[in-house]
């Protein structure tokens, strides 16, 4: 259903996303989690919060990788979307890892009914750092908005704070939260350098191949999920069906 997507929704193409990587290439070196208090001037941390999709971080992943540009992967364990302990979607982390990005936690409050202390961050990382044998080097939480959790620490259990008071004083923020870009498109944004020094967020799910509308391309996510649990489901019917393979 392309057709109904607007020219709007051609800024969120795999296209439009290489051509942001370039422009902040340009503009911006790279910088990690674990250097945020000492990143110089024209410093951007890149940061990915996966919510929908892990195949569509995949992707992304390999712009960047292509382009040398380093950022880092915020992953849930508690995603109704996705599974990070599942074979499969682990290795496409291990994939992002391999391609020189960097491990954080996607953090969801609402699993602990908001009742979070330092002993959840800190279970959720080491459980994360055992899976994938790297370091967790930053938490941001999910939908801090409609959740109404926050913490006001700049490190808690280890971890970066994204959200934390170094972070919204120094740095200026840029997020395709639901689909769009919230203020000035980012673009304008890396042109203008206005920022010294900048944390750029996106969401992978909301860059796909084509031109899509925001809930089209939450919809790609699902459905292409789905499709594969049927062809697991028929792969394991077929290998009943040969009762030799079996044994
Ligand atoms: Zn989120």
């Amino acid at each position: 259903m392309a057709g109904a997507a607007g020219s709007f929704d051609s800024q969120f193409t795999e296209h439009a996303y290489l051509e942001l990587v370039q422009l902040a290439k340009a503009h911006y070196a790279f910088v990690s989690f674990a250097d945020y208090e000492t990143a110089r001037a024209g410093s951007v941390l890149w940061r990915h919060d996966l919510d929908f999709s892990v195949h569509r971080a995949v992707a992304l992943a390999r712009i960047e990788a292509e382009e040398g540009a380093r950022a880092t992967y915020f992953v849930q364990l508690h995603s109704p979307f996705y599974n990070a302990l599942e074979a499969e979607i682990a290795a496409g982390v291990r994939e992002i890892l391999g391609l020189g990005h960097e491990l954080a936690l996607h953090f969801d409050p609402r699993f602990y009914d908001h009742r979070v202390g330092t002993q959840e961050l800190a279970r959720e990382r080491a459980l994360l750092e055992d899976l994938f044998q790297a370091p967790v080097l930053a938490f941001s939480a999910h939908n801090p908005t409609l959740n109404g959790w926050r913490n006001d620490r700049d490190v808690v259990a280890g971890m970066v704070n994204a959200y934390g008071p170094f972070l919204s004083t120094n740095y200026g923020y840029a997020s395709d939260s639901n689909g769009y870009w919230r203020d000035a498109p980012l673009a304008e944004i890396l042109v203008r350098r206005e920022h010294e020094r900048l944390q750029v967020l996106t969401h992978p799910e909301w860059w796909v191949p084509e031109p899509l509308s925001p809930r089209e391309r939450v919809s790609r996510a699902i459905d292409g999920r789905a499709a594969r649990q049927h062809t697991r489901y028929e792969e394991i019917m077929a290998r009943l069906q040969q009762p030799e393979s079996l044994s």
